[in-house]
């Protein structure tokens, strides 16, 4: 999620960003701000999505073998570059991560490199997933204070959401692939997620605010999910011509035919249904 112009020209997010309690700093010492007791399996959003449920006790699907990610999946070369959309491998499944090494770590770090570095990559993100880097697996990094030195930066693998607020409230949010687009989204206030950190190590936490908005968005990242996909029509209306701009530059640099076209998005009205 790009922090962008609302970084620069709303001080009201830093304020809020620089408030806002730490989140994990204190989870594995047992003092964790806001302790969670398990309200039942965990369950991907994506299947509450399926289910239009905002919450759900339901179980989640058994783990496959061949969801985890090889070594093969989980290679990159630096300096990662941030895949913009329409490329298909925003849309590509995500394998869950269960090998937790130093080429993991590096993986993040270098993600946190690219959310930060205007100069270098033309980024100023509070968050990245690993499909935006081209590396298709359950891993996001993020900070909601977008500025490296400040904030806290949160690397999270394998996340679930278990419980979503029904309260639901919009935010204008920007995304790293796609450059200079800022729209409206509805989401969950809050969310309570279970993931592992970048030790493997269980984390389980509600988020709220601006660390659950900047969440919630990457999440949808593993989901193959993107943050036009939520907008409602005359949202999504305001920002259709741009979305066929990188159709069109994608086309053009690629010599590719777009896989797919913003003339088809309808919009939705609600934040658990998809236009497409
Ligand atoms: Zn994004």
């Amino acid at each position: 999620m790009a922090a962008g112009l609302r970084l620069h020209l709303c001080p009201r997010l830093r304020a809020f960003a620089a408030a806002s309690r730490p989140l994990f700093a204190t989870a594995h010492s047992g003092a964790i701000p806001l302790p969670l007791r398990r309200a039942g399996p965990a369950m991907p959003l994506a299947a509450c999505a399926r289910r239009g449920l905002s919450s759900s006790t339901a179980a989640a699907p058994p783990a496959e073998d061949d969801d985890f990610a090889t070594a093969a999946d989980l290679r990159f070369e630096p300096p990662l570059q941030v895949v913009k959309y329409p490329d298909p491998i925003l849309r590509a499944r995500n394998k869950r991560v269960n090998t937790f090494d130093t080429n993991l770590r590096t993986l993040a770090d270098e993600m946190f490199d690219v959310m930060y570095n205007w100069f270098l990559y033309r980024t100023d993100g509070m968050g990245l997933s690993a499909p935006q880097v081209g590396v298709n697996v359950q891993l996001m990094v993020f900070n909601p204070a977008g500025v490296k030195g400040e904030g806290e930066e949160i690397v999270l693998v394998n996340p679930v959401v278990y419980k979503s607020a029904k309260r639901l409230l919009p935010f204008e949010e920007g995304c790293l692939s796609f450059p200079g687009i800022y729209a409206n989204v509805m989401r969950p206030e809050s969310v309570k997620i279970e993931a592992q950190d970048i030790t493997g190590a269980k984390i389980k936490v509600k988020l709220s605010g601006l660390p659950a908005r900047v969440f919630q968005h990457e999440f949808d990242h593993l989901l193959g999910i993107l943050f036009f996909d939520r907008m409602t029509m005359d949202v999504l209306e305001s920002v259709r011509e741009e979305l066929k701009n990188l159709e069109k530059k994608y086309e053009e640099t690629t010599g590719l035919t777009s896989p797919e076209t913003a003339d088809n998005y309808k919009g939705t009205k609600d934040v658990f249904s998809f236009s497409r």
